[in-house]
């Protein structure tokens, strides 16, 4: 494992051994490879910035374990950290105190969160709760339509109005169409724009007034590299995100979003995108995430 990483580390061994013990002077080269690995894995620069001073931190302070060379200490304390920032174990969806829950979708546009929505309701579906999309996107005749042919596909009901109403009506409504039916769980499909701006977020704040959600949910694209941190953070501050989806890991990416998105809103990735199928989502593990950012 983590032979990227031991690789790269190769010639600032070379200067570690013999010394036995890690210090302030023979650690420098090596935090300036993991540095450069987190960069290139798009984790954001001022996440990697602490990053690898908590790493420094624990590894200044790490007692010498006999039997363990300090190249592989070294790279233990940096798997264990990305690990520990990335939540230890995963996190599943909220429970509501009484049904139905709400989960409340939120991103840019092309993010995948209209297909994440659908993803989320036959994950759910096969645990056997019963769940209603809301479509709210009228900005988009197209949003809707997917949202319905999505539905059609997994056999889950859409709530929509058309793009004639207002989506904090439709979103309001569709929670009572819900709570009439005995729905398990509500998944409200928003608008997102191709770039954060004022309007979006009042309105989504509107959205989320009106439902009281118990998950808001920020859909990532993996592959938008150091905007996810920028994502996250407008956000985060505007509306409050629960958890995140980070959707499109079936790319080249190495995942270093999860990282970025983690750290600046200290909310789990719930859940991965694995693909344009309805079936291709997973719950995110932080361990198996922190070996792809490292390799
Ligand atoms: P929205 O605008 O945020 O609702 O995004 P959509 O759900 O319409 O997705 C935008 C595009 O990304 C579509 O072509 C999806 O098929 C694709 N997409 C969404 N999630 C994934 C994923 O996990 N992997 C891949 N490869 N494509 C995805």
């Amino acid at each position: 494992m983590f032979d990227a990483l031991a690789e790269r580390l190769e010639d600032t061994w070379k200067k570690l051994r013999g010394q036995g013990k890690i210090s302030q002077s023979n650690i420098q080269e090596a935090l300036q490879e993991v540095r450069k690995a987190l960069l290139e894995a798009d984790v954001n620069f001022q996440v990697v910035k602490s990053f690898v001073a908590e790493v420094e931190k624990n590894a200044l302070g790490a007692e010498v374990i006999s039997g363990v060379n300090p190249q592989q200490q070294f790279i233990k304390i940096v798997y264990d950290e990305l690990v520990k920032v990335m939540g230890e174990s995963n996190a599943p969806l909220a429970e509501a105190d009484k049904p139905p829950r709400v989960v409340l979708m939120a991103g840019l546009q092309g993010a995948g969160k209209t297909t994440a929505t659908a993803k989320l309701a036959l994950y759910l579906q096969k645990q056997k709760r019963s769940c209603l999309m809301v479509a709210t996107d009228v900005y988009r005749p197209a949003a809707i339509q997917q949202l319905i042919t999505l539905g059609t596909q997994i056999s889950v009901p859409v709530f929509e109005l058309g793009t004639g109403a207002n989506p904090v009506d439709i979103a309001r409504q569709g929670l009572e169409e819900a709570k009439n039916k005995g729905i398990d769980t509500v998944i409200i499909d928003t608008a997102g724009r191709l770039q954060i701006d004022q309007e979006m977020m009042a309105e989504l704040a509107q959205v989320k007034d009106a439902v009281n959600p118990d998950e808001v949910l920020l859909v990532v694209d993996s592959m938008t590299g150091q905007e996810a941190a920028n994502v996250t953070r407008s956000f985060h501050e505007e509306i409050g995100i629960t958890g995140a989806i980070l959707t499109k890991m079936d790319g080249d990416s190495r995942g270093g979003a999860a990282l970025s998105i983690r750290t600046i809103s200290g909310q789990p990735i719930k859940f991965i995108g694995v693909g344009e199928k309805v079936e291709a989502l997973e719950p995110f593990y932080p361990d198996r995430m922190a070996s792809r950012i490292l390799n």
